[in-house]
């Protein structure tokens, strides 16, 4: 049998986070981790403080923006990569009333750090109302960021690219030939399978992505966003999306959501475009839009990491902190993302 601290199930930017917070702190540790494509690397990868449909910021912004900046600095030591690309998002306004709308809340003292009031206009697409740049934003190298993770993880020999079957798992944390002192469960949409934690409540969100070539380059890198968003990968294509559907969970391409995002970027993109990929994911959402940490009542060693909604990247790199230091140093979890917040509503 082999001691062994930690065990995380999953490893979509919960998992991965979580794993960075155990490399940076010295323990052991095996992450499993199905091989196939997680929410988290279908995603855009986008770091956005501002929400953009009603030009507001959420709860922690500042505070997750900086920290993320420190982490990925932190894991650049080791995979010698930094993963930020700093290209800002800017946003299409439809009308004069949303540029205006803009304009008003860029003076907010909570928006000011977030919506530059000085308007710009690109070329070669359609944006007759000119666009706001979301101060702050950025994106994820999400590609490179799984390939290197996944890399360290496996010349470092804590990562096992198999199914974790929970009924192997024993109350003491016995696992075929392991022993571990904490279980992280951040199986995303997957949690339904956990009999640990299958009653929490995490609805899916299916989103789609197009990745496309565009008949005629533009000459930005930075994210342009109207219903979607749109900005280009490393290889000459771009990544357009994602859409929101809460009705279905079934594994299939759905044809409409491809039609609405072909609707979508035709609307701003007057040039035709070829679609070469189209991909789907689950995010993991709560009804408060918070995610979910906290142990198992009657195992109070098995712990959950989910609930990482739209908001996967930074939500999963701060909360990972919250979680180790919770475990390891008895910190107090924010009682927004405590689990117990459910269990106080039920009984
Ligand atoms: C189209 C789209 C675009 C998005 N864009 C953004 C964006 O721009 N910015 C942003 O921050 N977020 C974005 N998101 C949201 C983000 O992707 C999610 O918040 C995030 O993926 C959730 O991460 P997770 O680690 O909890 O779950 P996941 O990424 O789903 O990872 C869970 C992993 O656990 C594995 N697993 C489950 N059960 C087991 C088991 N028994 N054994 C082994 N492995 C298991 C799964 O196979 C999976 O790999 C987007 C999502 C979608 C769908």
């Amino acid at each position: 049998m082999k001691n062994i601290d930690y065990c995380i199930v999953g490893g979509g930017y919960a998992g991965l986070f979580f794993a960075h917070q155990l490399i940076k702190h010295n323990k052991s540790f095996i992450l499993f981790c199905k091989d196939d494509k997680s929410a988290s690397q279908v995603s855009a990868g986008m770091i956005n403080p501002a929400v953009l449909k009603k030009f507001t910021t959420f709860w922690l912004a500042q505070e997750q923006i900086d920290f993320l900046r420190q982490t990925l600095n932190e894991i650049e030591q080791y995979t010698h990569h930094y993963y930020l690309i700093d290209e800002h998002v800017h946003r299409i306004f439809h009308d004069e009333a949303e540029r205006e709308l803009w304009l008003k809340k860029s003076h907010n003292e909570d928006l000011a750090p977030f919506l530059n009031p000085q308007f710009k206009k690109f070329e070669g697409v359609v944006n007759p109302f000119e666009t706001g740049e979301v101060l702050q934003s950025a994106r994820l190298n999400v590609k490179d960021f799984f390939t290197d993770m996944h890399q360290f993880l496996e010349m470092e020999q804590c990562i096992i690219y198999d199914s974790f079957q929970y009924s192997s798992l024993s109350a003491e944390g016995n696992y075929h030939d392991f022993k571990f002192s904490h279980v992280v469960f951040c199986e995303g949409m997957e949690v339904k399978n956990n009999p640990f934690f299958s009653d929490v409540e995490v609805h899916p969100n299916k989103g789609h992505h197009l990745t496309v070539e565009l008949a005629k380059e533009l000459d930005t890198k930075a994210t342009l966003k109207k219903k979607h968003f749109l900005f280009p990968l490393e290889n000459g294509l771009h990544y357009y999306g994602g859409t929101y559907d809460r009705d279905t969970d079934d594994h299939e391409i759905n044809p409409k959501a491809v039609e609405q995002l072909k609707n979508g970027l035709s609307e701003f993109y007057p040039h035709d475009f070829t679609i070469k990929e189209v991909e789907f994911g689950f995010r993991p959402t709560v009804k408060d839009r918070r995610p979910i940490i906290g142990n198992h009542s009657e195992h109070p060693n098995f712990y959950i990491f989910n609930g990482l909604g739209a908001r996967g990247v930074l939500n999963g790199c701060f909360f990972a902190h919250e979680l180790y230091h919770h475990i390891e140093n008895l910190k107090p979890l924010h009682p927004e993302v405590d689990l117990m917040r459910f269990k106080k509503q039920k009984s």
